[in-house]
């Protein structure tokens, strides 16, 4: 069976990484939003889609999941010296990476062809997608006005209130090659537990993705698995953005949020933490079938166990079906 997941940074590429860790080369292929995407020096910076690259490559940085391990700064360092911008680190080694994709892109490479080169590079034997060659800004509006993502996240550290997001240029944007033949072909599509408004919602977004998705006239399994866990996110502003959007943060919310297929939504099954066990009626009351775990991945181990156990959900939600 062939799976697609959808994914973030961090907290996807840690369920990405456990999933190839269980499944065949061929079956299995990440996609990555790229909404995150920004030009800062020139250079062309990919954070979502370096971080599951670097995570399933073995080379992340174990104590932040960004970035490179056994990193240095020396770059930055000098810099700082010269009174330029040190707000986004950059590491020398990630530097690299950002140098060489931005010369491939000016010699007229898209980034799917890029990434591929890279993940090839890197020994990575999964395949690993950018949602979208095309340029898609998150763009986040705040009590300070509209800003551009990483502005948002790095810069002002999630401080402005959120009201809103929108992602520019989406409406004409098309899916890398390869994203929709892997939602098509998929059996299972699962989201990562990544944030569901700044990192799945950009690639449901893309014209066609989900109407793919729900096409499937046996119907595919969609799973998700709640990045939100006791009410707060383990990493980064989701919990925060549900609370200023008015929404209680909870994995219920995000349950309400991707829907239920029963009730005109993406989800078939979902999978969040047994701390939020007392949700289970509500969740289930959705319409949703739901898997009740551990799903904090603080090892090597966690991701695996996570990954296993959510396959053999949804083969369990196949076997339902028929
Ligand atoms: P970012 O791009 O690094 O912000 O990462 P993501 O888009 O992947 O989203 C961060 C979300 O992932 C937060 O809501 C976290 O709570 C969630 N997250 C991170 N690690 C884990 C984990 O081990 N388990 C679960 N269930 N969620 C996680």
């Amino acid at each position: 069976m062939k799976i697609a997941a959808l994914a973030g940074g961090v907290g996807g590429a840690k369920l990405a990484d456990g999933l190839s860790r269980i499944l065949p080369e061929n079956s299995l292929t990440v996609i990555v939003n790229t909404g995150d995407d920004f030009d800062h020096f020139g250079l062309r910076v990919c954070p979502d889609l370096d971080t599951v690259c670097y995570t399933l490559a073995g080379l992340a940085n174990p104590v932040t999941g960004w970035g490179r391990e056994a990193e240095t700064w020396h770059v930055m360092d000098s810099l700082k010296q010269l009174g330029g911008p040190s707000w986004f680190r950059l590491g020398d080694r990630d530097l690299g990476t950002h140098l060489e994709r931005t010369r491939l892109l000016a010699e007229g490479f898209t980034l799917s062809e890029v990434t591929k080169e890279f993940c090839g590079r890197w020994d990575i034997k999964h395949t690993i997608l950018p949602m979208s060659n095309d340029h898609t800004p998150t763009i986040v509006h705040t009590d300070e006005g509209q800003l551009a993502f990483q502005d948002y996240f790095v810069r002002r550290g999630c401080q402005p209130q959120v009201s809103g997001f929108h992602f520019e240029s989406i409406a004409s944007a098309r899916p890398a090659p390869g994203v929709m033949e892997a939602i098509q072909d998929a059996g299972v599509v699962i989201f990562c537990p990544s944030n569901p408004w700044v990192s799945i919602d950009p690639i449901l977004s893309i014209p066609g993705i989900k109407e793919t998705m729900i096409s499937d006239p046996d119907g595919k399994q969609i799973i998700a698995v709640s990045p939100i866990i006791a009410g707060a996110a383990l990493k980064g502003p989701a919990a925060k953005m549900y609370t200023e959007l008015g929404i209680q943060p909870s994995a219920l919310s995000v349950a309400r949020h991707y829907g239920s297929r029963t009730n005109e939504g993406l989800l078939t099954g979902y999978v969040f933490d047994i701390l939020d066990l007392d949700q289970e009626k509500d969740i289930q009351g959705l319409g949703l079938s739901t898997l009740v775990m551990n799903t904090i991945m603080e090892s090597s181990e966690d991701r695996i166990e996570l990954a296993k156990e959510v396959i053999k959900f949804s083969k369990s939600l196949n076997l339902s079906k028929n």
